[in-house]
C-alpha cells in the first residue's frame, strides 16, 4: 500500500537531532515560554522575512488572536466582516466566528481552488474589515490584487499560511509576509510539522505584535498584570526546539515535494482527470497534490484497490456543515462542485520516484 503520508518516516529521519532537542529541553527544566521559543520565533521571522513572529499553540488560535489582537486595538469591533474563501479549510472561517466577527464567503476560482480576487469587491460592506486568502494546498493566492483592494477599501489582510510555509510570491517575498498580519499552523501533517499542535502570526505590524504576545498568554506582558482577557495559548519549549530543526530543512523538503509534483504534472495524461492550475513555480509548495475527478468515489475505489491511499481535502463546504446553520441555505456553486470532485493524492518530500510512477501508470489507466 501506498499511502498518503508517512508522518513516521518523514520524523524519524530528523531522529537524533530530536533526541538532542529533547534532552536539552529536558535538563533545562524550562518547559514553556523560554529560550527555544525566542529562538523559533526569531529564525521563522528571518524566515519569513517579517519584523515579528509569535508562537502560539496552534493555527486555528494564530487566525483567531490577529482577528481579537486587532480588535484590542480598536481596529475591529464585534460583528465586523472579514471575507474569506468559501472552499477554505473550515478552521479559517470558525477563526472569524471564535472572534466574535462574521465571516462573508467568497467563492474560489475553479481552476486554482484559491479565492477569486474578481467577486470580493461585491461583497464589501460598511462592516467589512479584512480579506483572508487562503493560500489553499500551498498555493499563493492573487496577493497583488487582493492588498490593492484592500488598499482601496482600508481593510487589514490576514493571510492564512497554515498550508503555504516557505511560498514565494512573484514580488519575491514569502508567505506571511504578503498581508498585514498572517497565521501558520504546525500541525504534523502540515509542511512545517511539529510532533503535536503549534502554531504562530508573522506581522509587521509592532502594535499587533505586542499585543499578540500578551494576548497569548492570559492578556498579560508582566506575570500577574494583566492587560487584556486573553487566553493560554501558548508554544511549547519541546515543540519550538523540534520546529527550528525542522526549519533547516524545509526549503529542501519542498524541493522535494515540487519535484514529486512536477512528475505528476507532466505525467497525469487522462481525460476525466483535471489537473490543478499553478500559477508561478516558486508560488506553490504543495501541501497537497489535488486532482479533479467526476466520479470521485469510484476513482479512489480504483486507486485503493491498486494499493494507493487518497485523501479528500475537503468532503463537506463549511456553508454546507451544522455547525453553519445560518447559511445552509445559501449557494456556492463552484465550492459546491469542487467539494464533490477534489481528490488528494499521495505527495510527501519522501515519496520515491518508483511510487510517484506507479501511480501515474494506475491513473492514466483509469
Ligand atoms: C490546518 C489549518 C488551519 C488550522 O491549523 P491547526 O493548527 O490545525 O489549528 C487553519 N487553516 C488552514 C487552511 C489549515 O489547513
Amino acid at each position: 500500500m501506498i499511502k498518503f503520508l508517512d508522518l513516521q518516516k518523514i520524523n524519524l529521519q530528523y531522529q537524533t537531532e530530536f533526541t538532542d532537542a529533547f534532552e536539552r529541553v529536558l535538563k533545562s527544566g524550562w518547559f514553556i515560554m523560554g529560550k527555544e521559543l525566542d529562538v523559533f520565533e526569531n529564525e521563522f521571522a528571518s524566515y519569513c522575512g517579517t519584523e515579528y513572529c509569535i508562537g502560539v499553540a496552534n493555527g486555528l488560535d494564530a487566525l483567531i488572536l490577529i482577528l481579537e489582537g486587532y480588535k484590542e486595538l480598536g481596529i475591529m469591533q464585534d460583528g465586523d466582516e472579514v471575507i474569506v474563501p468559501s472552499n477554505t479549510y473550515i478552521a479559517s472561517i470558525l477563526a472569524i466566528s471564535r472572534a466574535g466577527l462574521k465571516p462573508i464567503l467568497c467563492e474560489p476560482n475553479i481552476d486554482t481552488y484559491l479565492l477569486d480576487a474578481n467577486l470580493i469587491e461585491p461583497l464589501i460592506t460598511e462592516r467589512t474589515k479584512a480579506i483572508m486568502p487562503v493560500h489553499l494546498y500551498g498555493q499563493l493566492c492573487d496577493m497583488n490584487a487582493i492588498n490593492s483592494i484592500a488598499k482601496k477599501h482600508s481593510l487589514k489582510v490576514i493571510e492564512d499560511s497554515a498550508q503555504s510555509h516557505g511560498a514565494v510570491y512573484i514580488n519575491g517575498k514569502k508567505s506571511g509576509n504578503l498581508g498585514d498580519a498572517s497565521g501558520f499552523s504546525f500541525y504534523p501533517g502540515k509542511n512545517l510539522g511539529a510532533l503535536g499542535d503549534a502554531g504562530a502570526v508573522t506581522t509587521n505590524d509592532a502594535e499587533l505584535a505586542n499585543v499578540l504576545k500578551a494576548l497569548r498568554n492570559y492578556g498579560s506582558h508582566k506575570k500577574y498584570h494583566n492587560l487584556y482577557k486573553g487566553i493560554n495559548s501558548r508554544l511549547d519549549e519541546i515543540q519550538a526546539a523540534l520546529l527550528s530543526i525542522k526549519l533547516k530543512y524545509l526549503d529542501a523538503e519542498t524541493i522535494l515535494r515540487k519535484q514529486a509534483a512536477d512528475f505528476y504534472l507532466s505525467n497525469i495524461v487522462n481525460s476525466k482527470i483535471t489537473l490543478p492550475l499553478i500559477t508561478a513555480k516558486e508560488a506553490h509548495v504543495f501541501h497537497v497534490f489535488t486532482v479533479r475527478v467526476a466520479e470521485r468515489q469510484h476513482f479512489q475505489q480504483y486507486l485503493l484497490d491498486n494499493g494507493i491511499e487518497t485523501n479528500i481535502h475537503y468532503p463537506i463546504p463549511p456553508h454546507e456543515q451544522p455547525a453553519y446553520k445560518e447559511i445552509n441555505t445559501q449557494n456556492f456553486p463552484i465550492s459546491e462542485l469542487i467539494h464533490k470532485e477534489i481528490i488528494s493524492l499521495p505527495l510527501s518530500p519522501i515519496i520515491p520516484e518508483k511510487d510517484l510512477a506507479y501511480i501515474v501508470g494506475v491513473i492514466n489507466n483509469y
